[in-house]
């Protein structure tokens, strides 16, 4: 039995099945996990991997610690999606103050902490807090508001839709506190480049400052992935701390390298230097 991911028409992923862990469909989604040999177990949402447990600390690492190392008083968090909870237990490595997560589908949830061990922990960490919500209708009610949002989103569709949309740009730079920095997720730079070009003169209207970077991620399009750092001001070279020391992929010199961009990215999101 194999379950495969098309990356294109013509080109994909598959993975042999060594059982099928968790297969429901929501109001928003279907929703599976299933256990690889060699990824371990792995969630699917619409047919398209999200996580796995061999290879989340790529993306999870790499969306989490550089705003907050740079950010100049990291106290309150707001996480976008996230309902795997690789975010939520990197964020929870630093001495932050409040963590909310706003995830629009509880059987992600619950399909995450029955097969995902780090989400339990995280939410019972006294410091988050859960709310079953579209995020792009929760940001529209909050202003000035969160030190670093991240938009964990899946890639634009289905639910996503509207963390991709012009006004949430908008709402997700209103929702920010003074210094605020906002983080996302932006998809595969060889398979996804016009989606990115989109998003990129979109943010350019809404943030002073929008610096993509990029990380492998195995089991993604292409094994390679980008991100956007977003501020009023703040630029993703400006350290002001150490980071965890128990990770596996991010420290300061990938931080450094991550936001070097290759010439056809550089080309694709005209990162005027600001
Ligand atoms: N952390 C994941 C990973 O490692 O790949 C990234 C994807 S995460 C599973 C995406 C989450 O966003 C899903 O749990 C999905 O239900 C949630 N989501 C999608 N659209 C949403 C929306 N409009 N508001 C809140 N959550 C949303």
């Amino acid at each position: 039995l194999e379950k495969k991911e098309r990356h294109s028409p013509s080109t994909g992923i598959f993975f042999d099945i060594k059982n099928k862990l968790y297969n429901k469909r929501s109001a928003h989604q279907t929703i599976e996990v299933f256990e690889n040999e060699y990824f371990g177990r792995i969630l699917l949402l619409d047919g398209l991997v999200q996580t796995t447990e061999k290879d989340e600390f790529f993306y999870h690492e790499m969306l989490v610690h550089p705003p907050l190392v740079v950010h100049p008083d990291p106290k309150d968090c707001l996480v976008l999606g996230g309902g795997d909870g690789g975010v939520l237990k990197e964020i929870l490595k630093h001495p932050v103050q409040s963590v909310l997560m706003v995830e629009i589908d509880p059987m992600v949830i619950e399909a995450a902490k029955l097969y995902f061990p780090w989400l339990d922990p995280a939410l019972k960490d006294s410091r988050v807090d859960l709310v079953i919500r579209d995020g792009g209708e929760y940001i529209q009610r909050e202003a000035d508001k969160f030190d670093i949002v991240y938009v964990d989103s899946s890639d634009p569709a289905g639910p996503s839709l509207s963390l991709h949309e012009e006004n949430f740009y908008k709402n997700l730079k209103r929702s920010l506190s003074k210094n605020g920095i906002a983080v996302a997720q932006a998809g595969s730079p060889f398979y996804h480049s016009a989606s990115i070009k989109e998003m990129a003169s979109r943010l350019k209207d809404v943030f002073r400052v929008m610096k993509f970077f990029t990380a492998p991620v195995p089991t993604y399009p292409g094994g390679f992935w980008c991100f956007v750092f977003l501020s009023d001001g703040i630029l993703p070279a400006e350290i002001k701390r150490d980071p965890p020391l128990d990770l596996n992929y991010y420290d300061l010199e990938i931080h450094e390298a991550a936001f070097a961009l290759p010439k056809f990215m550089k080309d694709l999101v005209e990162n005027d230097s600001k």
